[in-house]
């Protein structure tokens, strides 16, 4: 694994049995023969639409669902872990050095429990701390980076806006010091203004204390201002990966460019642009031959139907599926 690189994965595949015990054949394959590096220290974006494959993707990464194919590793420089075979010290280890900021601020904390019971619990779960003066000490301090006053402990989630609801959100997921966090559409349930001082927020913790965060979206606004790296997917798989602002000078997909083209502009000149996507996206339990994404484009080939694109090298740090970027490019 190379030393710049907190995870790498190759041809990583996550599928799931449907069908039945008795009529149990067929394999819904969510994540297809992945293989992404994600750099250490990262703001790495994972895009795609409802039922890419980006949340599977990144919960595989996080353990949280089995990985059934391929394998992916993961190095911060103090542990080395292969994701796939975790189990024992190592899993809870892993479990303490990679974290979940979940979507909905409303659903994800229990209205039971007061905040520093909130922020605390996986530091007792996971048994971190050895005295409960410690785990005060440390729910604390989160809470400051977090800009939680400390009168907030104190309350119940219900006392809150939905910005301080994630920020409640953020602070639990990184009071046991993770190295690595996934963030899954961790802006999409908040109002406009809120979204950009979450996002500021997750910058400035990312410098304090050196994290890398998979940032999963379906908002390319979002992404474009936010993430060094965006990979997109679709239908389990990458279809281009390339550094943020490579990526959105010079799209070289033809479903990245529709993606691009649906952003919302400011300019009125722009307003139809939009190039609509025929179709839906393509059951994962039967995936078409070729390129997964030829039933939808416009420039689809014999070839395309035929056979499957691999994710070639562009330009540098560029990769992108596509028999046709080439001539598409021109
Ligand atoms: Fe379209 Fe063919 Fe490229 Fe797939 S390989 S994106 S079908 S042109």
């Amino acid at each position: 694994m190379s030393e710049n690189n907190l995870i790498e994965t190759k041809d990583l595949s996550v599928g799931f049995p449907v069908g039945g015990q008795i009529f149990n054949k067929s394999v819904l394959k969510a994540v297809n023969k992945v293989s992404l590096d994600i750099p250490l220290g990262s703001f790495f974006g994972v895009v795609g639409e409802s039922g890419s494959g980006k949340t599977t993707f990144g919960r595989a990464l996080l353990n949280a669902v089995p990985i059934t194919g391929g394998a992916a590793h993961y190095d911060d420089g103090e542990a080395k872990y292969d994701l796939g075979k975790l189990a024992g010290p190592d899993l809870k280890d892993y479990r303490r050095r990679a974290q979940l900021i979940f979507q909905d601020p409303y659903a994800a904390l229990s209205p039971r429990m007061t905040v520093r019971d909130i922020i605390a619990e996986p530091l007792e779960v996971m048994k971190l701390c050895k005295t409960r003066e410690e785990v005060d000490e440390r729910v604390r301090e989160i809470a400051a980076m977090c800009r939680l006053n400390l009168e907030h402990l104190r309350r119940f989630p219900h006392a809150f806006s939905g910005g301080q609801r994630q920020r409640i959100s953020i602070a639990r997921a990184l009071v046991s010091k993770p190295r690595f966090v996934v963030a899954d559409e961790s802006v999409a349930a908040l109002d406009v203004s809120i979204q950009a001082d979450i996002l500021n927020l997750l910058k400035s913790l990312q410098k304090d204390l050196g994290l890398t965060y998979l940032f999963i979206s379906h908002d390319l606004s979002v992404v474009a201002h936010t993430c060094d790296h965006v990979a997109v997917m679709y239908l389990g798989q990458i279809m281009e990966s390339a550094p943020t602002r490579q990526l959105f000078a010079a799209p070289r997909h033809p479903y990245t460019k529709v993606l691009f083209s649906a952003i919302p502009s400011l300019d009125p000149d722009d307003r139809g642009k939009a190039q609509r996507l025929e179709g839906e996206i393509p059951s994962p339990t039967n995936r078409p031959s070729g390129c997964q994404f030829h039933t939808r484009c416009p420039f689809a080939t014999d070839l395309c139907k035929r056979e499957e694109p691999t994710l070639e090298s562009c330009e540098q740090g560029h990769s992108v599926a596509c028999h046709r970027w080439r001539e598409l490019a021109d």
